[in-house]
């Protein structure tokens, strides 16, 4: 099991950061397992630092993460595009450990309790939160590519609809917008976006986009029939984005095809 260790900002800023011994001496340690995440969330992430292994995590990091998270949380529900509570979102803080959305909650509403951290091998390191069942699809990505730097996931209409529609992919071609998104320089491109059957086993459904993106290591995101988007970039505003161009193009793509007909 993981091992979290956390104190106040306080605390936090009066040393350097690296974990000496009179830090975690004085500090909680705390031993944190998926079955024991369902208690009451700390009083704000932001007031926590971590530690997933030896070397702790810079909170000021954790904290310029997190607040990049909830703008793009606050972004994507203000567009209609996280309704109830949906979709997940997170930010790489190191090479081993990640900023993510705790389970359940509002994104318009979103606030620095909404935001935990944990490791890319699914050890929670913010004691008392739980992340969203759908976290292995973010973690896939960031143990697979060191280049990712945030992953969003979105429930929008036009996902959803369009991916019940489309088969196996949809095919996104002779859109200007299409040059939003990485690699794409010229609007004569044909983009299939795969679509992969919902799946509440999402340790199948990971390993299934994986072997997707090993065969096409340049996808720049991928749809769940009935459920919504997946798409990463190099860190929150690079994801937010391709979000936006994705999000942009099925709805041109569903009011196309409404019209016609
Ligand atoms: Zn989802």
């Amino acid at each position: 099991m993981p091992t979290a260790i956390w104190w106040n900002d306080e605390r936090a800023r009066s040393g350097p950061l690296g974990g000496s011994a009179e830090r975690a001496a004085s500090c909680p340690v705390r031993r944190v397992d998926r079955a024991s995440t369902n208690g009451p969330h700390p009083r704000s992430a932001l007031d926590c630092a971590f530690a997933g292994g030896t070397e702790m995590v810079d909170p000021e990091v954790f904290k310029q993460r997190a607040a990049e998270l909830i703008g793009v949380g606050h972004f994507c529900f203000s567009r209609g595009w996280l309704p109830a509570t949906s979709g997940n979102l997170s930010a790489r803080l190191d090479a081993s450990r990640i900023a993510i959305t705790v389970s359940g909650r509002h994104k318009g509403e979103l606030d620095a309790s909404g935001i935990m951290a944990m490791d890319v091998e699914g050890r929670i390191l913010t004691e008392g939160c739980r992340p969203s069942a759908e976290t292995e699809l973010h973690l896939m990505l960031y143990r697979r590519d060191p280049s990712i730097g945030a992953v969003l996931h979105t429930h929008s209409v036009n996902a959803t609809v369009l991916s019940r529609l489309a088969g196996d992919a949809l095919t996104l071609s002779d859109y200007e917008v299409l040059k939003a998104l990485p690699g794409i320089e010229t609007h004569e491109t044909r983009l299939a976006l795969p679509i992969f059957a919902n799946d509440q086993d999402i340790g199948r459904l990971a390993l299934e986009v994986e072997r997707a993106l090993a065969r096409t290591p340049d996808l720049p995101g991928y749809l769940i029939a009935g459920h919504g988007l997946y798409t990463w970039g190099s860190n929150v505003a690079d994801a937010r984005r391709r979000i936006e161009a994705f999000e942009f193009l099925l709805e041109c793509e569903t009011l196309t095809r409404s019209i016609i007909r």
